[in-house]
C-alpha cells in the first residue's frame, strides 16, 4: 500500500521540508572544532519554535533530541550530547519537522574544518548516489530503480551499503509505506513510482564493512570496524512536473 498525496497536501509539506532546510543550514554553520552536539540541538530547536514547528524526532521512541548527531563511526542515531566537535570530523545531521501534521525528514553530512580528502570523497559519494536516486524517481519505474541508483554509484566508489537502515515514505507518520533500500530488491519491483508519491531517500555509506551495532543507549548505530559512515537524506515529491526536492535549503 502507497499513500499518495494531494497537491494540496504537498504545498504543507513543502513548508515542513523549508523549515528542515534551516535547520540544515543552523546546524552546519555550528558544526566548528569545540561545539558540543547539545548545542547544535538547542539551536535546532530555537529553528523550529521560530517556524512554528513540531519536532518528529522528540519524544520517538523515547528519542530525546530534535536532531540526531552522528560523527565519525556513527551511522545514524547518535544523541545529542556532551560530545565536542573535533577538526577533521564528518558529522551526520538528520532533522525533522511537522507543520500542521505534515512532517519533513532530512539529513546532510558535514565535514568540521579540514577533513581528510578520503572523508570527503566519501560524503561527495553519499550525495552522488542521493542525487542519482532522485533523478530515477523522474526516469525509473520503479522504486527497484531508486535503490539500484544508490547501489550503482555506491560500489562503482568502493564504498559499503548499510542495509539495516532504509529510506521510507512519509506524509502524516515520519515512517510510512513504502521501505526504499539503497539497493536493488526484487520487491521494489513490485513498487511503481507515482505521482503523488513524497519518498525520504537516505543512502548510508561506509568505507569499510556495512555491518553495525547499537550500542548501550539503544539509539546510536555504528560501523563495526569504526569505519567512517556518511549519511545523506531529502524529502522529495513525486510531482506532475517531476521530482521535486522538499527539504532543498
Ligand atoms: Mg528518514
Ligand atoms: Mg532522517
Amino acid at each position: 500500500m502507497t499513500l499518495r498525496k494531494s497537491p494540496a497536501q504537498i504545498r504543507i509539506m513543502r513548508r515542513a521540508g523549508r523549515v528542515v532546510a534551516e535547520m540544515h543550514s543552523v546546524c552546519a554553520a555550528m558544526a566548528r572544532p569545540g561545539v558540543t552536539t547539545a548545542e547544535i540541538d538547542r539551536a535546532a530547536r530555537e529553528v523550529l519554535a521560530r517556524r512554528g514547528a513540531r519536532s518528529n524526532f522528540l519524544g520517538y521512541h523515547g528519542f530525546p533530541a530534535v536532531v540526531c548527531t552522528s560523527p565519525n563511526d556513527v551511522v545514524v542515531h547518535g544523541i545529542p550530547g556532551g560530545y565536542a566537535l573535533e577538526e577533521g570530523d564528518i558529522i551526520s545531521l538528520d532533522c525533522g519537522a511537522i507543520i500542521d501534521g505534515w512532517h519533513a525528514d532530512a539529513a546532510i553530512t558535514v565535514g568540521v574544518g579540514e577533513i581528510e580528502p578520503d572523508a570527503r570523497r566519501l560524503i561527495d559519494t553519499a550525495v552522488h548516489s542521493l542525487d542519482a536516486a532522485i533523478a530515477e524517481l523522474a526516469t525509473g519505474r520503479t522504486l527497484a530503480d531508486v535503490g539500484g541508483a544508490v547501489e550503482a554509484v555506491a560500489t562503482e566508489a568502493g564504498y559499503s551499503i548499510v542495509r539495516e537502515y532504509v529510506g521510507h515514505g512519509i506524509g502524516t507518520a515520519m515512517h510510512e509505506a513504502p521501505e526504499i533500500p539503497n539497493y536493488r530488491t526484487v520487491r521494489g519491483r513490485r513498487t511503481k513510482l507515482q505521482t503523488g508519491m513524497v519518498l525520504a531517500i537516505e543512502p548510508m555509506l561506509t568505507t569499510g564493512t556495512a555491518e553495525t551495532a547499537v550500542l548501550e543507549d539503544d539509539w546510536t548505530v555504528v560501523t563495526v570496524d569504526g569505519g567512517l559512515a556518511a549519511h545523506v537524506e531529502h524529502t522529495v515529491a513525486l510531482t506532475e512536473d517531476g521530482p521535486e526536492i522538499l527539504t532543498r535549503p
